[in-house]
């Protein structure tokens, strides 16, 4: 989602002049946006703890059993399309990072177990 480079500008969300990342102008696009963004590391943090939270897979798209641990990043997210995805399968080529990854296995085992979630 975002370059590392840091940047002489102002943080689009509070201002500060502390930015550590840029937007991708792809991300950017995908968001509607003609404008990228450059955020300061909290900013930052809170709009990818956001965005990830706004994502939702339909149920049963990803079958966590599938999925293998790499231990190290193989791509982007499939589902928050943000977090470096540290899981995936080697048939479905489905990419997870940790955080949708342990989303989509509660998600499995509420599902089991009867559990409706809300
Ligand atoms: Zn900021
Ligand atoms: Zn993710």
């Amino acid at each position: 989602m975002i370059d590392g480079l840091p940047e002489r500008e102002p943080c689009s969300v509070c201002g500060k002049m502390q930015v550590q990342y840029r937007e991708r102008r792809s991300a950017a696009r995908k968001r509607g946006a003609h404008q990228r963004r450059s955020l300061c590391t909290a900013c930052y943090n809170h709009a990818v703890a956001r965005e990830v939270a706004s994502k939702t897979v339909l149920p049963g798209v990803v079958d966590t059993q599938t999925l293998v641990h790499r231990g190290v990043c193989v791509g982007t997210c499939d589902i928050c399309g943000i977090k470096p995805a540290v899981w995936s399968d080697p048939k479905a080529r489905t990419k997870l990072c940790e955080v949708c990854y342990e989303s989509e296995k509660l998600k499995a085992g509420s599902a089991e177990s009867g559990v409706k979630t809300v």
